[in-house]
């Protein structure tokens, strides 16, 4: 129990370095895309982080969409062993962040402080949840040096443009095998436990037709009018059936526990005209037509179940108008992924913050997806979660920021989960 209390005010102790990691971190511009400064960014973690005894490994995601020569794909795995065998802890943090945005009242790259709420793009997701849990390994090392096993932080590309350059690159050579546990310090809230997320599917739809003469259109065949009889469909079936499925994840905000399909975009005939053109468009038929869908699914679902409700509309629609054709395509899929409660991470976690907050922890899952999927499908490990400071609704959001009390809070969590899984008493 002393040690326990040693540790806490240990990491109160360490505010103020807290606070300047997270201000130095948002200062280094690691816009994605397209992925800017990620070898300055892990240069910095690196030499911090072998300062305090890590091993740091370097690794450029080579040949991964958007690696080059100007944008070079880096991560950092930095690692410590104890003085003993056991288990490795791995705490992922993404550096990338996204665009800036308007709407900015602070320096999106200046870390202002104020009124205890460190502010940037990234202050939340996730600079601030990388700092945590930097200074939550620290404090452990210094309380437990004689612990058994490992730590490991990572900090990855390419969160924000699906992680192939960062996660998925690393748990494909390899890096995941030989982890037990793993914390994302994602911006879910402190007394959040993020269990994992829904699958994706999305698609592209294409309708074709046949180019006439805009005022004989009965000579051509409009494929826009075909695209509207598809949408008319899934208004009439489709999206009704889908807001009837419910799920059991508890998804948040609840308006995502069922299953949800947005049409991302719509094209149709000619291309939209330049802003400097001043003419009149031409006099002509749509011969084609294309629609991206992007559905969201949940554990209760299957992927070929997905991709069988939309084609059902398309067959309709086909039986119904003679010329209709199409073309359904996937795009890009992941699976729905969530860790069992009783996963040892997760209980873990749960105990500290009941421990730190004095309030039981709330399980949830994300709407949307993020690196968790990697380690679970390419580095088959489910015992992992996401869990950080920070609100989700700030994330890319201008005038981001952190708390530093919920940074504090959420770094005492993460060490005490460091000492129930490599040092119990
Ligand atoms: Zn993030």
């Amino acid at each position: 129990m002393a040690k326990t209390s040693d540790l806490m005010s240990r990491i109160e102790e360490k505010r103020d370095d807290l606070i300047a990691l997270t201000q130095e971190l948002i200062r280094i511009p690691t816009l994605n895309p397209p992925g800017e400064n990620y070898r300055e960014i892990c240069e910095y973690l690196r030499a911090r982080l072998e300062a305090r005894g890590f091993t740091c490994q370097m690794i450029r995601a080579e040949g991964t969409p958007g690696d080059s020569d100007r944008y070079p794909r880096w991560n950092i795995v930095a690692r410590t062993d104890g003085a003993r065998p056991g288990d490795c802890v791995h705490f992922n943090s993404h550096t990338d962040v996204v665009e800036v945005g308007a709407g900015w009242t602070e320096d999106p790259f200046g870390g202002a402080l104020k009124d205890g709420k460190i502010y940037g793009r990234g202050a939340c997701d996730m600079k601030g949840g990388l700092a945590a849990s930097i200074i939550a390994a620290e404090a452990f090392l210094e309380c437990h040096p004689d612990f058994a096993g490992s730590i490991e932080i990572s900090g990855t590309a390419d969160e924000e443009t699906g992680g192939y350059g960062g996660v998925a690159y690393l748990a494909e050579h390899g890096h995941y095998a030989n982890v037990q546990h793993v914390i994302i310090p994602e911006p879910l809230q402190k007394d959040r436990i993020c269990l994992g997320h829904r699958g994706v599917w999305w698609a592209e739809i294409e309708t074709r037709g046949e180019i006439a003469h805009g005022s004989m259109p009965f000579l051509g065949d409009c494929a826009v009018r075909h695209m509207g009889a598809v949408i008319a469909e899934m208004e009439a079936s489709l999206f009704p059936a889908l807001s009837r499925k419910k799920t059991a994840m508890p998804v948040v905000p609840v308006g995502a526990r069922s299953s949800t399909l947005n049409i991302n975009s719509l094209h149709g005939g000619q291309a939209e005209p330049q802003p400097d053109f001043t003419g009149l468009p031409s006099a002509c038929v749509p011969d084609h037509a294309k629609m991206i869908i992007d559905r969201r699914y949940l554990m209760e679902e299957t992927k070929a179940e997905v991709e069988g409700e939309v084609r059902a509309v398309l067959d309709k629609v086909a039986a119904e108008r003679e010329t209709f054709r199409y073309d359904l395509n996937e795009i890009w899929s992941i699976e729905p992924t969530m860790a069992p409660k009783d996963a040892p991470v997760v209980t873990s976690v749960a105990q500290a913050i009941g421990d730190v907050l004095g309030r039981e922890a709330e399980y949830v899952v994300s709407p949307g997806t993020y690196d968790q999927k990697h380690i679970d499908r390419i580095g088959k490990l489910d015992n992992c979660i996401a869990y950080g400071p920070g609100l989700l609704e700030l994330a890319h959001k201008p005038d981001e920021y952190v708390g530093v009390d919920d940074m504090l809070d959420s770094a005492k969590v993460m060490a005490l989960v460091l000492v129930d899984l490599l040092d119990p008493a």
